[in-house]
């Protein structure tokens, strides 16, 4: 199979590109580096099914000809981030609305019907007070002056723009609605909470939680995520639906950096920061998020591998890898 990966030197974009080249796929990896980095697709160079482009999704002249190539499209490419979100709100908008119809304009123009798979993501719910999410439940979304739901906001234009097309057009097209995503290659900087506190806790430096760290989140192994994304573009059933992704084990970021903290076996201690001083004033977080995976286990039989405890020793051990790398 010919894969085309468009953010696929990010996080999960790698992991795909992982997944597919270790099944003998051929996979083109398209990506700007903004917020992925070559490092996370270095183990593929020379890799005779590998072929990379240092692109940006909005200017890229090798999409249509990448997309007539591609039988399967992951389309990652986002900005993705609170931090970034509030720092470059334009960026926001252009890459993950623009970009995305570059793409599924190419795909129409291609004139043959690749499955895809559009990245969406969890925000879309916003402020829906609910603790848990069905993809048929309601969107609640603020007025356009709360600039921190503008990357949710995109995000569900996408799912629009996606089903519009798969609707005018007869495109192969199912969006992923992710939910919280851990595992090897993630990186702190734009705020993900694991990696932050995996290092913090190896490091034996406090834990910031945020908050009272009573807001629960549901993690799900990238590499289960990866598994369920192949799974869902090759399911017709799935086609022209929007299906949530992740792994239903919720827990509160207060117990989660206990967790951590017990496996890492360290000594550091937690410390609670206020939301204005970790993000400012603009920043809401939302209270509880666990996705209803009904119709995921429907369609693809989906059953995660990875126990949230395996991943983070996992993370843990590669932590401490990585220090004695440099040491
Ligand atoms: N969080 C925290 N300390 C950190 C980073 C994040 O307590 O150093 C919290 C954050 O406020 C949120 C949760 O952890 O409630 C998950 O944050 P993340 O940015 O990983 O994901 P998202 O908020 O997008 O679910």
């Amino acid at each position: 199979m010919h894969v085309l990966i468009t953010g696929g030197a990010g996080f999960i974009g790698s992991h795909l590109a992982d997944h597919h080249l270790a099944r003998g796929d051929q996979v083109y990896v398209v990506d700007n580096l903004s917020t992925g980095s070559l490092a996370n697709v270095a183990a593929f160079r020379g890799h005779p099914g590998f072929r990379f482009a240092e692109a940006d999704i909005l200017h890229w002249n090798g999409l249509g000809e990448a997309v007539a190539w591609a039988d399967r499209i992951y389309h990652m490419a986002a900005v993705v981030g609170v931090k970034k979100v509030l720092e470059d709100p334009v960026a926001v908008m252009s890459t993950n609305m623009t970009g995305t119809e570059r793409v599924l304009r190419a795909i129409h123009h291609g004139g043959w019907n690749p499955q895809v798979i559009i990245a969406s993501t969890s925000e879309v719910y916003g402020f829906n007070p609910q603790s848990s999410f069905a993809e048929s439940d309601y969107i609640v979304l603020p007025s356009a002056g709360r600039l921190r739901w503008a990357y949710a906001v995109t995000k569900l234009a996408d799912e629009f723009l996606a089903f519009s097309y798969a609707r005018k057009y007869g495109l192969h097209i199912v969006v992923a609605r992710l939910f919280n995503t851990i595992g090897p290659n993630q990186v702190g900087h734009y705020g993900m909470v694991v990696p932050r506190f995996v290092r913090q806790a190896v490091d034996g430096d406090p834990l910031t939680v945020y908050g009272e760290g009573t807001q629960t989140r549901s993690f799900c192994d990238v590499r289960d995520t990866v598994v369920a994304l192949d799974q869902l573009a090759g399911c017709p059933e799935a086609w022209g639906e929007v299906v949530n992704v992740g792994n239903d084990q919720e827990i509160s970021i207060r117990a989660l950096a206990e967790l951590i903290v017990q496996r890492a076996r360290s000594t550091s201690p937690l410390h609670f920061v206020s939301y204005k001083d970790a993000y400012g004033e603009e920043f809401e977080d939302v209270t509880h998020r666990r996705p209803v995976l009904n119709k995921l286990r429907a369609l693809t039989g989906f059953s995660p591998e990875w126990t949230l405890t395996r991943t983070l020793e996992d993370l843990i051990e590669r932590e401490r890898a990585k220090i004695r790398r440099v040491a």
